[in-house]
């Protein structure tokens, strides 16, 4: 042996590339059917899970980082399948300036910089590593996805954008400026969308919460809603239907859609029935159901709590009873589908006045009847499927991206606990916990300046 110095230094990948993770807790869920509970652990490298052990992984020797939870469990990384990332605007949604105040007061850049709080906020508080976001108005959530591409951001969840959501000339959400009307202007439509990048097609099918739209009846007829299916299957993407109406169910399932949005059942006189026939449907055809359970839920909690304080006014008694009626509507309706044998739910929170509330949809999932394992695959590897990403993504898996949410005690017992969430991991970087702080909760609307008061108004009396 001579001792030569080599003049060569060979350089290895960067330190990312090969850091190595390894996380040890007492509880695993796979998202494939297995729930480990005597202690698991998930070896990460760069990016990527590299092995999976249900009995304590080998030691990693030095230089690893190893993060030790001693009463947590593992799950793949959270999925949120119905997000507005443009709004996060807090009461405002529903107190003093209405929704459509925002959409007026708010530039499409202060709308952008909040979809990256909210994307954070989501990430940190509620551990979502992917986000579908089910409409944003002009380029904002394709600028947010050139943003991620560019590298801008570290941890920030995957973006599943459909862009602008296609709507009929002045339907739900027609200021996110993608109206079209019959079957040419439909399939423009999505070609204009594919064109510019979006992941999937997100379509209005009957009115919704904005102003002059009615959700008791559909917007688009059938050969349009045909006409945007075929497109975009034609380009090999899926498309998903937000149906209040019970009429405009029946119109998706027989355009043949890959997924159904909110399916609240609402019909011309404001009963919601689930009409079985069409329930039968939504389960033969196989789409996928989202019931953006929570929407409606923290308004309730707040009324009720208020109630317990105070004598509400009729008109806080008529809101409550809309609450409810939206709510509870949604956890009998979901429920009752999975009674039929329904299973390809989907998490979404539909968040728009709220990011960072996640877990508490699956707590409602399960308040329908739904087991805990089946709320967990609807946040998981159901939510995977309908985006397109099972290969990387919806389980923890050899080869997978090691997109990670660690949750403290055992969400297959208590349902509960996905809501504490411990660590969350997206690409194999854990995200900073305590970062929460750079990213406030809050109205983050644009300032509305009024006509100012007079100073000092003095009412002269007696003259
Ligand atoms: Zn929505």
């Amino acid at each position: 042996m001579t001792n030569i110095e080599p003049y060569v230094e060979v350089v290895g990948p960067s330190s990312d590339e090969n850091s190595v993770i390894v996380i040890n807790a007492p509880r695993l869920f796979d998202g494939n059917g297995n729930f480990y509970e005597n202690g698991a652990s998930v070896w990460i490298e760069g990016s990527v899970i590299k092995a999976i052990y249900d009995d304590g992984s080998p030691d990693p020797g030095p230089g690893a980082q190893v993060m030790e939870f001693e009463d947590s469990c593992i799950l793949p990384g959270l999925m949120d399948s119905h997000v507005h990332l443009m709004y996060g605007t807090a009461g405002r949604m529903s107190g003093p300036r209405s929704y459509d105040d925002v959409n007026d007061m708010d530039s499409d850049a202060l709308m952008l910089l909040r979809t990256v709080r909210n994307g954070y906020r989501h990430a940190l508080r509620s551990g979502v590593t992917t986000m579908r976001d089910a409409g944003a108005r002009n380029r904002i959530t394709f600028d947010l996805k050139e943003g991620i591409s560019a590298g801008l951001f570290r941890g920030f969840p995957n973006l599943h954008a459909c862009g602008r959501s296609i709507t009929i000339t002045g339907g739900h959400f027609h200021f996110c400026h993608e109206e079209a009307d019959g079957v040419e202007e439909c399939r423009k439509a999505v070609r204009k969308l594919v064109k510019e990048g979006a992941d999937f097609i997100k379509i209005m099918g009957s009115g919704g919460g904005t102003y002059v739209t009615d959700n008791r009846r559909p917007s688009f007829d059938v050969e349009e809603l045909k006409a945007i299916v075929n497109e975009t299957h034609r380009h090999g993407k899926s498309c998903t239907v937000h149906c209040i109406a019970t009429k405009s169910i029946e119109n998706a399932l027989d355009a043949g859609v890959d997924c159904i949005e909110h399916y609240e059942f609402v019909e011309f006189d404001y009963k919601r029935r689930l009409d079985p026939r069409i329930g039968e449907r939504m389960i033969e055809q196989n789409v996928y159901l989202s019931p953006t359970i929570q929407t409606g839920y923290r308004k309730l909690e707040q009324m009720r709590m208020l109630a317990e304080e105070r004598p509400l006014t009729q008109a806080e008694i008529d809101q409550m009873a809309f609450y409810e009626w939206k709510q509870e509507g949604q956890v009998y309706i979901t429920g009752k589908l999975y009674e039929m044998g329904a299973t390809k739910f989907l998490m979404g929170t539909d968040a728009i006045a709220e990011f960072g509330d996640y877990g508490i949809g699956l707590k409602l999932m399960v308040d329908g009847g739904l087991s805990n394992e089946a709320a967990l695959f609807a946040a998981t590897r159901n939510t995977a499927e309908a985006l397109g990403i099972m290969e990387n993504a919806g389980t923890l898996e050899v080869g997978k991206d090691a997109d990670i949410t660690v949750v403290d005690g055992n969400p297959m017992n208590d349902i509960e606990d996905v809501q504490k969430v411990a660590q969350v991991i997206k690409s194999g970087f854990p995200l900073p916990m305590d970062g929460l702080g750079l990213f406030p909760h809050g109205p983050g609307g644009a300032v509305v300046k009024g006509r100012p008061l007079p100073k000092n108004p003095v009412v002269i009396k007696n003259r």
